[in-house]
C-alpha cells in the first residue's frame, strides 16, 4: 500500500486499474546478436504489431473526433512503411550485428535530426513522427505492449505529467481518473480533466518507478489522495464514499430544469466551457443555460495542419443546432503558450504565456483570423452563436478586429453565401483590459473575464508553475476588486458580464459573485447543478 497526495483539480472518488504512462526516455542499450535471421524477424513482427495499433487507433480517433484529426495514424502507418527507413534499420542490424531496438532507436534519431534541420515546414513537422513511430516500434520489440487506450476497462491513468494535445486526445470513456506527478491546477490539462468530471490530482508526490500498469488505485480527489494497493479496510472506506457521491449526484440531478435563482429572486445565468464539439452531451446532460465559452483552439490541437473554414463551419453549425436557441460563446483562437501546434511554427520564446498568443496571432496573420471568422459568420445562421476575443490590452485592438470581421463579411458577401454577423463580445484576462474595461466597455455586447490569465497578469504568477503555489492566493484582494471594478463598468454602459476562468467555478465565491451582480458564470459542465444548488439557497 503506498498512500501519495497531489493538489485537487477534480474533486471525486474512485477505484480501479492504473495505466502508467512513462515518456520513452530510457536508455536502449546496443547488443551484440549473432542470429541477425532472428532479430530481423523479431523487427517484422514488432512493425505487423504497431502497424495493427495505429489502425485501431485510426479507426477509434475516426469515430471520436473526426478523419482530419485522426489523419495523423495514418501518416504514421506509412512512415512505418518508408523504404529508405526501413532500409537504414535493415542494414545496420546485418551490418553491425546490433539488436533490433537499437537499430530503430540509432535510425529514428537519424531521420528525426534530418527532417527537423529541413527548410520545408512540413518536412520539419514529420520530426516528431519518426520519433513516435521509432518509439513505438521500440516498445513492441522490448514487450512493452501499447501504451494506447484499447483495453476495454477504464484505468485510472497515471502520468508525469499530460499536455493539453495529449489529453484532447484521449477516450474519456476509459478513464476514471488522472492521477500526474507534474501539472498545476490551472492547466489546461487540469481544465479538461474538469471539463470531463473526472476525478484529477496533480502534483502528486509519487515514484512512478514503483507502480506498474494494472497495479490498483483508489483515488480520493476530494481530500486529494490516491492510495495504490489499498488494503480490504481501505477499499471498503472509498466503495462507501462512492456510494455517498452517487447519492449526491442523484440529488443534484432533482434540480434540473430548475432556475438559478436566490430566494430573494435574483436570477443569474449558468452557462458551461467546452472545448470540443463533442462535449454538448455533457453541457445538455448536466442542464447548463447555454455555453459560455467553447474554447476553439482545441480544435487546432492534435492535428497536422489548420482545420479548414469548412470543418470549422460544420463544427460550430453543428454546436449551435445542438444547443437549439441558447447562447454558444464561441471564443477565437487562443493559441500559444501551453497550447502549441507545430503546423503554427511559433518558435522558442522565453516567456509564451507573455508572449505571441491568442488575439496577437490573429491580428498578425489576419488569413488564419478570417478563415475562423467566417465559418464563425456562416454557423450564426443556425442557432445563437456569439464571438469572443481573448488577451485584448487595448481599444485599437476591438477597433482592428471589427476591421477584419468586416472584410469577413465582406468576403462572404461576394461569394454570396449566407451569414450573420453575431453579438461579439472579450475576454477580460489582461489587467490592462480591466483599467481600460469603461472604454472598452462602450464597444462591445458583452465581457467574460478570464480569472485564470488575469490572475497569472496580476500576481505574476506563471499558471502553468507549480513551485509557486505556495505564492498564490486565488481570492487574491487585487483580482477581487478587478472583478468588481469591471462589472461596476460593464453595468455602467449597459452590457452584461460574466466569469468563464476557473474561479466562476468556486463555490466558496458564488455569493460573492451573485452579490456583486455578475449576470453569467461559465463553469465545467459538471460544476452547473452544484452552482445552482448554493444559488437557490441563498438568501
Ligand atoms: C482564462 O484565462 O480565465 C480563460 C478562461 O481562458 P483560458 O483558461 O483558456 O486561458
Ligand atoms: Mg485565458
Amino acid at each position: 500500500m503506498i498512500t501519495c497526495t497531489g493538489k485537487i483539480v477534480y474533486k471525486g472518488v474512485t477505484m480501479g486499474k492504473i495505466l502508467v504512462l512513462k515518456k520513452d526516455g530510457d536508455q536502449i542499450k546496443r547488443i551484440r546478436i549473432t542470429d541477425t535471421q532472428a532479430e530481423l524477424s523479431r523487427l517484422e513482427k514488432s512493425i505487423e504489431q504497431s502497424q495493427k495499433q495505429l489502425q485501431n487507433l485510426y479507426d477509434k480517433a475516426v469515430k471520436e473526433v473526426g478523419e482530419a484529426s485522426a489523419a495523423i495514424f495514418e501518416v504514421h502507418q506509412m512512415m512505418m512503411e518508408d523504404e529508405d527507413y526501413l532500409e537504414a534499420i535493415h542494414n545496420m542490424i546485418e551490418n553491425e550485428s546490433v539488436n533490433a531496438e537499437f537499430a530503430v532507436a540509432v535510425t529514428g534519431d537519424n531521420f528525426s535530426e534530418m527532417f527537423a534541420s529541413m527548410d520545408d515546414a512540413y518536412m520539419q513537422a514529420r520530426s516528431a513522427d519518426i520519433k513516435d513511430i521509432s518509439n513505438r516500434i521500440v516498445r513492441n520489440l522490448s514487450g512493452k505492449g501499447d501504451d494506447d487506450f484499447m483495453g476495454e476497462e477504464p484505468v485510472i491513468l497515471v502520468a508525469e505529467d499530460l499536455s493539453p494535445s495529449e489529453t484532447v486526445q484521449m477516450d474519456k470513456d476509459k478513464i476514471l481518473a488522472f492521477v500526474t506527478k507534474g501539472g498545476s491546477a490551472n492547466s489546461h490539462t487540469a481544465i479538461l480533466a474538469r471539463m470531463m468530471n473526472i476525478p484529477a490530482l496533480v502534483g502528486v508526490d509519487m515514484d512512478l518507478d514503483q507502480l506498474k500498469s494494472g497495479m490498483v488505485a483508489a483515488v480520493d480527489s476530494t481530500v486529494g489522495e490516491v492510495i495504490f494497493e489499498p488494503n480490504s479496510e481501505q477499499c471498503l472506506t472509498i466503495m462507501a464514499k462512492m456510494k455517498e457521491q452517487e447519492e449526491q449526484q442523484k440529488l443534484l440531478e432533482t434540480l434540473k430544469g430548475k432556475d438559478n435563482v436566490t430566494k430573494s429572486g435574483k436570477h443569474i445565468h449558468i452557462y458551461a466551457n467546452i472545448g470540443a464539439v463533442n462535449d454538448v452531451g455533457y453541457v445538455l446532460e448536466n442542464d447548463a443555460g447555454g455555453i459560455g465559452l467553447f474554447r476553439s483552439e482545441f480544435l487546432y490541437l492534435g492535428r497536422e495542419d489548420f482545420p479548414t473554414e469548412e470543418e470549422q463551419f460544420q463544427a460550430y453549425k453543428k454546436v449551435a443546432q445542438m444547443m437549439a436557441e441558447k447562447k454558444v460563446i464561441i471564443r477565437t483562437l487562443d493559441i500559444g503558450a501551453d497550447k502549441q501546434a507545430d503546423y503554427f511554427q511559433l518558435g522558442k520564446e522565453d516567456n509564451p504565456a507573455m508572449g505571441y498568443r491568442a488575439i496577437r496571432i490573429c491580428l498578425s496573420e489576419p488569413e488564419i483570423f478570417k478563415t475562423q471568422l467566417r465559418a464563425l459568420l456562416r454557423a450564426s445562421v443556425y442557432g445563437n452563436i456569439n464571438i469572443m476575443y481573448p488577451m485584448i490590452i487595448s481599444s485599437e485592438e476591438v477597433d482592428r478586429i471589427k476591421e477584419i470581421v468586416a472584410e469577413a463579411a465582406k468576403e462572404l458577401d461576394a461569394l454570396g453565401v449566407a451569414y450573420k454577423i453575431p453579438e461579439q463580445g472579450i475576454m477580460i484576462e489582461t489587467p490592462a483590459a480591466v483599467m481600460i474595461s469603461d472604454e472598452l466597455a462602450k464597444k462591445v455586447d458583452f465581457f467574460s473575464i478570464g480569472t485564470n490569465d488575469l490572475t497569472q497578469y496580476t500576481l505574476a504568477i506563471d499558471r502553468q508553475n507549480n513551485r509557486l503555489d505556495s505564492f498564490y492566493n486565488a481570492h487574491h484582494k487585487a483580482v477581487m476588486k478587478m472583478i468588481q471594478m469591471v462589472v461596476e463598468n460593464a453595468h455602467a454602459a449597459g452590457i452584461w458580464v460574466g466569469v468563464c476562468g476557473e474561479l466562476g467555478a468556486d463555490t466558496e465565491l458564488t455569493e460573492t459573485f451573485v452579490n456583486m451582480g455578475m449576470d453569467e458564470l461559465s463553469v465545467a459542465p459538471s460544476m452547473v447543478l452544484k452552482l445552482r444548488n448554493i444559488i437557490r439557497n441563498m438568501d
